[in-house]
Formats: structure tokens, sequence, C-alpha cells
């Protein structure tokens, strides 16, 4: 890769081919059950890669205000934008209904009773879904784990019906139907048809179609293969749709919902670090990168895995804790890497970075903030950021 060189490191590499077609699949996937696919945009919100996800028709999916208003300004229509949260505020909540987004989705009885407030305030009714913990074990690292019983996010179902009957009470607030998202990185299907099983029991128990319900949510949190990130590059969209259709039991006219993330970005992106130095221990060999936790999270804050190629070198293999600069004892790629011996100056490919990466980027130590570069039909392009509209520089 001739053009890359010359480029500062450590910087995010994006395969857009691979962004596309892996946005096709599951286009083509959820198309065949009638289903609606919003982005969840904290997974990755450079803006070529929102660009190109506005194209294939998806919505988006947010947990903060400035998500709400940075998808806006980015074109994607008020009505494809859901707003979930634990803790939105207030300027948020008005904000959001100011600008008409399609749904809140609620994570708790205090907070429809702000929204409910605020909506009053403002005369602007408020459409509402109701996030319900189903108490599914997503069997996913605890930290990304969010649908057990306990939980900061959503309503446990024996506080729902307060909420419903709050819902049916007041004029200000429109109830869309109900929201599930039970954690990330799931990677069998099991937790998901256990989910269509509670939905099924909840949506009886309390009889959601009769308070009006036109939508059903059931979130993100389908996973990816960090182990095998070249293997199959693309989720098995079509086997996790199907599960769902075959399990679900909602009404035909309910507008079923899903928030994807990690599962439609993570495999199109890869982070390039050089290796400032190999450095002896006393019975390790470090490789010491110019990247860091500061533009992958993810092993720092899970303790995930993420695959890693020398892509300067080929030969002997040796074993090196492959690690960064910052500060800080968790700033660990991994340990025990097997690598072609690794020099000075070698560039790192480290895979599976599209999602959960570049998004949370920290400024940590005072780092500079790595950029972003793509490859476009299989050629190496640079992109204006700050342009809106993708461009090519050349
Ligand atoms: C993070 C999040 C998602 C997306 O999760 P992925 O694991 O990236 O698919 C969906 N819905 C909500 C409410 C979220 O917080």
């Amino acid at each position: 890769m001739d053009s890359t060189s010359g480029i500062k490191t450590p910087y995010y590499l994006y395969d857009l081919d691979l962004l596309r077609k892996t946005l096709d699949r599951a286009r083509q996937a959820s198309a065949q059950h009638g289903y609606h696919i919003h982005y969840a945009i904290k997974a990755n919100h450079n803006p070529i890669i929102t660009g190109i996800i506005n194209d294939y028709g998806f919505g988006i999916d947010c947990v903060s205000g400035n998500e709400v208003m940075e998808a806006l300004h980015r074109g994607f229509p008020a009505e494809e934008i859901v707003y979930a949260g634990v803790g939105k505020s207030d300027d948020e909540i008005r904000q959001a209904l100011e600008n008409d987004i399609f749904c809140f989705n609620v994570e708790s009885v205090e907070e429809l009773q702000v929204i409910e407030e605020i909506a009053s305030e403002m005369n602007r009714p408020a459409r509402v879904a109701v996030r319900v913990n189903p108490g599914v074990e997503a069997h996913t690292h605890k930290y990304i784990t969010t649908g057990l019983d306990e939980n900061k996010f959503g309503i446990h179902p024996s506080q729902l019906q307060v909420a419903l009957d709050l819902c049916s009470q007041s004029q200000w607030l429109h109830f869309m139907g109900l929201h599930f998202h039970i954690g990330s990185q799931i990677t069998s299907l099991q937790p998901y048809i256990e989910l269509c099983n509670r939905v099924n029991e909840i949506w009886e128990e309390f009889a959601i179609s009769s308070l009006g319900a036109t939508i059903l949510n059931m979130g993100g949190g389908l996973g990816v293969n960090y182990d095998d990130p070249e293997g199959n590059p693309v989720p098995d969209f079509g086997s996790f749709f199907n599960a769902i259709a075959e399990n679900l039991k909602v009404p035909d006219h309910i507008q079923v919902h899903f928030e994807l993330g990690r599962s439609l970005v993570a495999q199109c992106g890869k982070l390039i670090a050089k290796v400032l130095y190999t450095k002896k221990g006393v019975d390790k060999e470090f490789a010491i990168t110019d990247a860091g936790m500061t533009e992958l999270m993810r092993p720092a804050l899970y303790q995930a895995k993420h695959q890693i190629e020398n892509l300067s070198n080929t030969g002997e293999i040796h074993t090196y804790d492959v690690v960064g600069p910052v500060c800080e004892s968790s700033d660990v790629f991994g340990k025990a890497v097997q690598l072609p011996i690794t020099r000075r100056g070698d560039l790192l490919a480290i895979k599976s970075c599209g999602a959960y990466a570049e998004s949370m980027m920290l400024r940590y130590n005072m780092r500079a903030r790595a950029r972003s570069y793509f490859l476009d039909s299989g050629e190496f392009a640079k992109y204006d950021l700050s342009e809106k509209i993708s461009r090519k520089l050349v």
C-alpha cells in the first residue's frame, strides 16, 4: 500500500466497499420481514460512514442530545430518529421535542414524568416507547449486558404498569410501543430467542396492542467475530432476522425496529499503528506502538481482544505484549501476541476497529486526534471530513 506511506500514524482506515456490502446484506435481510433498522450512531459517528449509512436509508438510534442534533444536521430525517439514554437532560428533551424526533425510548417512570412536563410546557405531545428490562442474560461481558434485572437501563416489568398508566392518562404522552435492548456483542441467537419469548409474554400480559401501540423496538447487540475478522466479515443478518421472525408473536401491524451498531460497522475499520520500540523485559518482549487506549479503548474498558497483523514483516514468529504509550497499565492491546519478528518502524493493523474505536477516542495525556482514511473501490481515498457530503480530495 504505497499510497499510505507518509501518513502520520496512528490512523483509522475504513474499507468502504466492505461497509457497503455489510449494509446491503443487513438491509436485504431485514426487508424480507418488513423490519426497519436504525443505526446506533454511538458505534461510529465518522461523517463519511454515517453519510453512506444515510444513503442506504437506515434511521438513527441516538443516546445523547448531541447525537440527535448531529444526525439531523447530517440529513437524517427527524421521523427516522429514536432517542434512548437513562440520563436525558431537560435541555436534551426540549431540543428533541422541538425537532419532532420519531420517538423517545424512555428508561424510567421518573423520566416519563419529566418528558410529560416539558411536552405540556411546550404544548407539543411527545411520542414515547417504554424501554423494558426483560431479564434476559445476554452472555456477553458484564460491562455490556444491559437487560438483567437490576440495571440502570430500562424499566423493570414490575414497574411497567405504572409507566403505561402514566402514558394513557396524559394527553402529552403519545404511547408508541415497547423498546428492548439486552446488551452488546451477542454472538449466539439464543439470547434473542429468549428475548422474543419474553416480549411475547410481556406484550400479552400488559395488553400492549390495546393501548394503541404501533411499534416494537428490539434494540441491537448483534455481535461480530473478533477472532476471525476476515473469515466472515459480514455478520449473518439472515439467520438473525429469521430467528426473530420465527419467535416473535406480536400482531402483524406492529412495525418492528432494530438498532444495530457494531454489526454494521465493526469489521470495516482498522487501526494502523507504528511500532516505536520493541523492548526486552525480563521474561517478555513488548512491542510499544504509537496507538494506545486513547484510539482504541475496548481492551482497557472490557478486556476485548482484537487481532493484530504486522503489515511490514513476515518471518519467524515471536511473542509480544503489544502495548500503547499511554500512562496506564491497562493500555495493552494484547498479551502474548504471536507476530512475525517485529522491528521499530513496522506498521501494525489492529482489526475490527470500525465500532467503538474512533467514537470512543480520548484526549487523555493530551494525545493528538488520530485521523481517518478510506479505501473506496479498492483505492486509497482521502476525504475532507469538514464537508458534510463526502468528497474526494485526491
Ligand atoms: C448501544 C446501543 C445499541 C447498539 O448496540 P450494538 O451492540 O452496537 O448493536 C442499540 N440500542 C441502544 C439503546 C444502545 O444503547
